[in-house]
């Protein structure tokens, strides 16, 4: 007989990073190393700190490492720039045998030389890989030396892999975006401003929120990372409020400007109606400006009815229905919860990679009895709790899609994978439009799962579905590609576009 996910029994070292709420008073451990052999969803270091740096759209980027690390390009993410496009190129200065040997710095040199030499970026960040840090290659005599000749800010991130996990990452992109910050002495904007911390424009996400905020009569002085610019980033410290988005992944950077330059920051999230309003209400209270707090309320109140007679009907499509969340960072799982309730699903499963003690107490105290909370969780666990709670939809990222179509269930990209807009009012809208479409696609009708659980044994297949008629595959093939919007690059003769 094959093996169900009712068979996969949770390794006795991971049991105390499983709760089911209700079951037992709360306790989950979290912030700890991944077991061994559990198969980890957590990404390295240094993906942590690209993943935080790349979006810096007139910055070079040197991945120093083994070409297999510069795989991890733009294109696999889609966070956008309205002017240069440097960020998506991803170069590495490959490391092969011979500099494992002897040594990697003149190669690293010689790469940064040419580079800035081709590109004139505005400045330069420099990535250690786990090959580095094993070679013991000196990054910051590397790009302290290039930094005097050229006179670019060139800039070493601590990213070896091995030394931690995404986590780590992070704390090592915010120390690297702190050498930038304060180096200008622009004069500052007039009247209140902020700086955007934690969004990523994944979809052109920050564009949206950029222009909430300037709706409400405040200046955007730096969008960090998002459609990031150098010269913005170091005039950053004179903005009077950090909004912070992400909390794991820009806390770090929020905190040291606390620190050095008494600049607050607040945490914020823009998924889903209830908690992009209260971006925008705790952001006008925070100024304790009456005329902002009206053009908010007035900006809630507009975009709010424009969406809500679609989201409605997406609600009474979707009622009953369960999902099982899984995301990065616990704060997302916090909006989707509560996103997805606007919708009508229950959330059955709720978890994160890197969520601290009180991010669990929180997301506990969202969850309904019964909800299955994980850290740090792994495929087979996820595959188990999907089956056992009946979810029909998993939200993730592009390690769990695979998780959720073996098992037969709906599924939602939240992360930074996806191509849509999934912040502010419109981007509840997509969410409801993309949650409804895959939880109600006929294709789950047809899997093993589905036929399993309707009569509580297996259905014999449907009978297959014809092929679509001929004009339909035309009709495909012909289609015109869709145009870019991105300015194309020249490399080597050759034009790049997305
Ligand atoms: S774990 Fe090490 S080798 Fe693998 S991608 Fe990360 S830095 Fe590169």
């Amino acid at each position: 007989m094959n093996p169900t996910p009712d068979d996969i029994q949770i390794l006795e070292a991971r049991k105390a990073q499983v709760h089911t709420k209700g079951a037992a008073p709360f306790q989950l451990a979290c912030e700890k190393h991944s077991v061994a052999g559990a198969v980890s969803q957590r990404a390295c270091v240094f993906c942590g700190s690209r993943v935080v740096l790349y979006p810096i759209t007139d910055a070079l980027h040197l991945v120093h490492g083994p070409v297999g690390c510069a795989a991890y390009t733009w294109d696999i993410r889609g966070s956008q720039s309205s002017g240069p496009q440097l960020h998506r190129m991803s170069f590495s200065t490959d490391l092969r045998e011979k500099d494992v040997i002897y040594g990697g710095e003149k190669k690293c040199e010689a790469a940064l030389m040419e580079l800035i030499q081709r590109y004139q970026p505005k400045a330069a960040f420099v990535y250690a890989t786990c090959i580095v840090g094993l070679i013991g290659d000196d990054l910051e005599a590397v790009c302290r030396r290039v930094t005097e000749r050229t006179g670019i800010d060139v800039i070493p991130v601590h990213s070896e892999g091995f030394a931690g996990s995404k986590k780590d990452g992070y704390s090592a992109a915010c120390r690297a975006i702190d050498h930038l910050v304060g180096t200008s002495d622009a004069p500052p904007p007039p009247g209140p401003s902020i700086n955007i911390l934690g969004d990523f424009n994944i979809a052109g996400e920050t564009w949206l929120i950029r222009e909430y905020y300037e709706r409400m009569g405040l200046n955007v002085i730096a969008t960090i990372t998002g459609d990031g610019r150098v010269d913005d980033i170091r005039r950053s410290h004179q903005a009077q409020l950090n909004v912070v988005q992400c909390s794991g992944s820009i806390k770090g950077l929020a905190q040291i400007m606390k620190k050095d330059y008494d600049i607050p920051f607040m945490h914020v999230s823009y998924f889903g109606l209830e908690d992009m309003s209260k971006a925008l209400y705790d952001v006008a209270e925070h100024f304790n400006d009456p005329a902002m707090m009206v053009k908010a309320q007035a900006l809630v109140r507009d975009e709010i009815s424009a969406v809500m007679p679609e989201l409605r009907k997406y609600r009474e499509a979707l009622q009953g229905k369960k999902a099982a969340v899984y995301t990065g960072g616990a704060f997302k799982a916090f909006s989707l919860v509560r996103s997805l309730r606007t919708l009508g699903v229950k959330t059955v499963i709720a978890g994160s990679q890197t969520g601290n003690p009180q991010d669990y107490l929180k997301l506990e105290s969202l969850c309904d009895e019964g909800t299955v909370l994980l850290d740090d969780t792994n495929p087979l666990e996820l595959a188990k709790f999907i089956d056992q709670t009946g979810a029909d939809l998993l939200i993730g990222g592009v390690k769990e899609r695979p998780i959720a179509y073996k098992l037969g269930v709906a599924f939602c990209d939240h992360n930074h994978e996806r191509k849509d807009c999934l912040a502010g009012y419109v981007g509840m809208l997509n969410f409801a439009r993309e949650v409804y479409s895959s939880v109600c696609s006929p294709v789950w009708s047809l899997t093993p799962r589905q036929r399993r659980t309707r009569d509580g044994q297996t259905a014999p297949l449907p009978k297959p579905i014809p092929a679509p008629p001929k004009p339909y595959l035309r009709r495909v093939r012909t289609a015109p590609k869709p145009k870019s919007n991105l300015t194309p690059l020249t490399l080597g003769g050759l034009e790049v576009t997305a």
